[in-house]
């Protein structure tokens, strides 16, 4: 299969085709002695695909014994109840707050998804409940568990999302970063772009960045969409680009520009990296929404101080 990537000893890459887009929604796959883990499962319109591929990797209902998820955002669990129904024996970690959304998804988290996302939440599908009994709450700041002799340390990593967690696999180092340090886009010649969505709170976004550092990942798995080495620099770099952004954005408000389109103008100027993602004559569907929706984020962020 041509989506799979086999990226390092004992982690794959899915790529779930959503929108007909590659490098968007793409799943890791863990391989913990004779078992495995998935890595945020997707949107509900992605799971068909994303069954296909596990069958493929020769994954089961009876060997896919987690599901880890870094936060509850659509793109990232909205399938899981779907997904679950077929391997029913897997159990999902997530944290604590996310747990009512999973199990109730209609109550808050499609309707504030239709909100936000408007025609991507659409395409992504209507996420199916959840069964409580499957899930394993993370109640404190940090989490650790050994699956079959391999260790994983998670962490609070709130910013882009209230509730979001980054977990690092320690016998590679390889930190699972969620959205937590924004968008890397291969495709876009490795541009980074932020992921800061309404209500984004850049002290806890770069707090969460600082806490990463201190536990020296040697390198960073992007949910959207990459493995990348050099993880201490990219994780700097992204504070930099953070703190570059606050200040174009709060320049903009001055200027009394507040249209997306219009900000997005300013800040290509002072980011190249997401100037690529703006500018591309290529149709980034989803990804092109994302960086508007960051935008946003910072908009709504900077008027409320
Ligand atoms: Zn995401």
């Amino acid at each position: 299969m041509d989506n799979i990537k086999h990226l390092e000893e004992k982690i794959w890459q899915l790529d779930l085709k959503v929108d007909n887009e590659k490098e968007f929604i793409a799943p890791y796959l863990i391989k913990v002695g004779e078992e495995f883990i998935v890595v945020d499962v997707g949107p509900t319109c992605g799971i068909e695909e994303l069954i296909n591929q596990l069958s493929f990797m020769k994954v089961t209902p009876d060997n896919l014994k987690y599901v880890f998820l870094t936060h509850i955002h659509l793109d990232h669990s909205g399938g899981l109840g779907t997904f679950l129904k077929y391997f029913n024996k897997t159990k999902v970690i997530v944290h604590r707050r996310g747990v009512p959304h999973l199990i109730d998804p209609d109550k808050v988290l499609w309707q504030s998804s239709l909100d936000t996302l408007g025609w991507v939440a659409e395409m992504y599908q209507k996420p199916e409940p959840v069964k409580e009994d499957l899930i394993i709450p993370i109640n404190d700041k940090t989490f650790d568990i050994e699956v079959n002799g391999h260790e994983f340390v998670w962490i609070e990593t709130p910013g882009h999302a209230s509730h979001h967690f980054s977990f690092m696999m320690m016998e590679n180092k390889i930190m699972f970063c969620g959205d937590s340090v924004g968008m890397f886009i291969p495709g876009l010649d490795d541009a980074m772009v932020p992921t800061t969505p309404h209500p984004y709170r850049i002290e806890s976004g770069i707090n969460s960045i600082n806490e990463m550092v201190k536990l020296n990942p040697l390198k960073l798995a992007f949910a959207h969409h990459a493995i990348r080495p050099n993880a201490d620099r990219l994780l700097k770099k992204h504070i930099d680009q953070l703190k570059a952004w606050e200040i174009c954005v709060k320049d903009c408000i001055k200027k009394k520009i507040t249209n997306e389109e219009e900000v997005a103008i300013e800040l290509s100027g002072v980011d190249p990296e997401s100037a690529r993602l703006f500018q591309s004559k290529k149709d980034f569907g989803g990804l092109r929404k994302a960086l508007i929706g960051s935008i946003t984020g910072f908009i709504n962020l900077v008027s409320q101080e």
